[in-house]
């Protein structure tokens, strides 16, 4: 699972990315979604955050079973191969 983590100062919004349409943080400067099973897109001042799926999964079945449960969450490095980044299209006004 990724998620777009907004680097601008006052946002830091975190969003869940999927296919269709990109999705925004909460300032709006930053969007992204995936293009396919592993790559996405992203725009803006923003990075990656990478989340293993299957621990996601193992750590979701033991927040069920009401035990503690963490899973751990990494940052993509610049340059992935699984993160295109995109200029930002201006909006029309
Ligand atoms: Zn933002």
């Amino acid at each position: 699972m990724k998620l777009l983590l907004c680097t601008e100062p006052t946002c830091t919004d975190v969003v869940r990315l999927f296919g269709g349409a990109p999705r925004r943080c909460r300032c709006g400067a930053s969007s992204g979604r995936y293009l396919d099973e592993k790559r996405v897109e992203i725009s803006g001042p923003a990075v990656i955050l990478g989340v293993d799926n299957v621990a996601f999964e193992a750590a979701h079945r033991r927040w069920a079973d009401q035990d503690a449960a963490q899973v751990n969450l990494f940052f993509l490095p610049a340059g992935a191969s699984t993160v295109e980044r995109r200029e930002r299209r201006r909006r029309a006004s």
